[in-house]
């Protein structure tokens, strides 16, 4: 495919209106592109956008609309409808390609492309219904994680399958819909990378970054993270290869878990599994804005765009940390902290589990 060549003053197509859509339309201002921002619900990228229309993803006028009006198309969410990217490809470039978008919103697609590549993940099994689930359980055992297929997030679309839990009323639970069961990875951090593939399949990925989450969303991001600099190269390895694979364009997330064991010989031996593919920018990555030359939204647009990619390099170690709900309301005391980088998303509501804003700082070099 070749690119149609943006240019100064084109406009950057967006399909959703969350803080990441806020993030990639300021980014594309920066680089000197206005954004046209599409969402059914206005949210925080509408304020920041040259242009917004509200209107539902399946409503074809206004999505050919928005295809005419703009150069190129991107997305801040991997639930983009299949009619939707379809329609959109049809009129213009869409990065990333919905491939990666089909294979991103599967769990069960998602880990058989990954182990059609070689990459490890948890062990798994297709589950139809409870005839499968008692077939999947007597195969990688208990505990272990059923998960629907589709439309999980933040832990949501999930359920504990433990010693004497009754199958049925675990899969009646989660919505008696089509799903995986995992094994229990005994993994000892969350990491992700976070990279870029640009259009002529250069690969650029910032440092590897580690994750803690609480209750289920993601609390703080450190990058570096804590593992060897080999579990880092083979970790970008492994995104690179995604990304490959996928005929990608765009910046890509990939979750992955660091399993650490100690053999009983005293040795010790890293390895790795991956979790998740996000076919967008992530909030693991939020801390480029601060930390990095290049940001990942401004990656992602310069990818998008068919332009150069930027340095990954790290300014120095750095910690990002998000506010969750009433967690805003320190935003004053975070003013007031030298060395804070504060992002306030401008929602007016700080509901519990709603990401309201993030704030980095960069940490001494040890
Ligand atoms: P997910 O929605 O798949 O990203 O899962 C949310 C969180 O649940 C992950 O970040 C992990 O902390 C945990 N988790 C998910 N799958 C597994 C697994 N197979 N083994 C252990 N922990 C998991």
């Amino acid at each position: 495919m070749t690119h149609i060549g943006i240019r100064q003053g084109d406009t950057v197509g967006i399909l959703g209106s969350g803080q990441l859509g806020r993030m990639l339309a300021s980014a594309a201002a920066r680089l000197g592109l206005r954004s046209h921002v599409y969402a059914p619900e206005s949210g925080p990228a509408f304020d920041v956008a040259t242009t917004h229309t509200r209107a539902e993803y399946d409503n074809d006028e206004a999505l050919a609309k928005f295809a005419a009006e703009v150069h190129v198309i991107t997305y801040e969410f991997e639930n983009v409808p299949a009619h939707t990217a379809e329609f959109l490809v049809a009129r213009r470039q869409v990065h990333p390609n919905p491939v990666a978008l089909a294979t991103s919103q599967d769990r069960l697609l998602e880990k058989q492309f990954l182990n059609s590549l070689g990459i490890p993940t948890a062990p798994f099994a297709q589950v139809d219904d409870g005839g499968s689930l008692a077939r999947a359980v007597a195969q990688i055992g208990r505990p272990s994680i059923l998960k629907t297929r589709r439309f999980g997030y933040d832990g949501k679309g999930q359920a504990m399958v433990r010693e004497g839990a009754d199958l049925s009323a675990v899969f009646r639970g989660i919505g008696a819909q089509p799903c995986i069961l995992e094994g229990v990875v005994d993994f000892a951090r969350e990491i992700s990378v976070v990279g870029a593939r640009g259009f002529d399949g250069s690969f650029a990925a910032w440092d590897v970054c580690e994750n803690t989450h609480e209750h289920h969303i993601l609390a703080v991001t450190r990058a570096p993270a804590n593992i060897a600099p080999e579990t880092a190269a083979q970790a970008v390895g492994m995104a690179s290869r995604i990304a490959e694979a996928l005929n990608y364009v765009g910046v890509i997330a990939v979750e992955m878990f660091h399993i650490v064991k100690k053999r009983p010989n005293g040795e010790v031996v890293e390895s790795l599994a991956v979790n998740e593919l996000a076919p967008r920018v992530h909030n693991s990555g939020h801390w480029t804005l601060d930390g990095s030359v290049t940001s990942q939204f401004e990656q992602h647009i310069r990818a998008i765009c068919g332009w150069p990619l930027g340095s990954t390099r790290l300014h120095a170690p750095v910690e990002m940390r998000n506010l969750i709900g009433s967690d805003v309301d320190m935003w004053r005391e975070l003013l007031n902290e030298p060395g804070v980088c504060l992002h306030l998303y401008g929602k007016r509501e700080a509901r519990p589990g709603r990401k309201m804003g993030h704030f980095t700082r960069l940490l001494p070099q040890e």
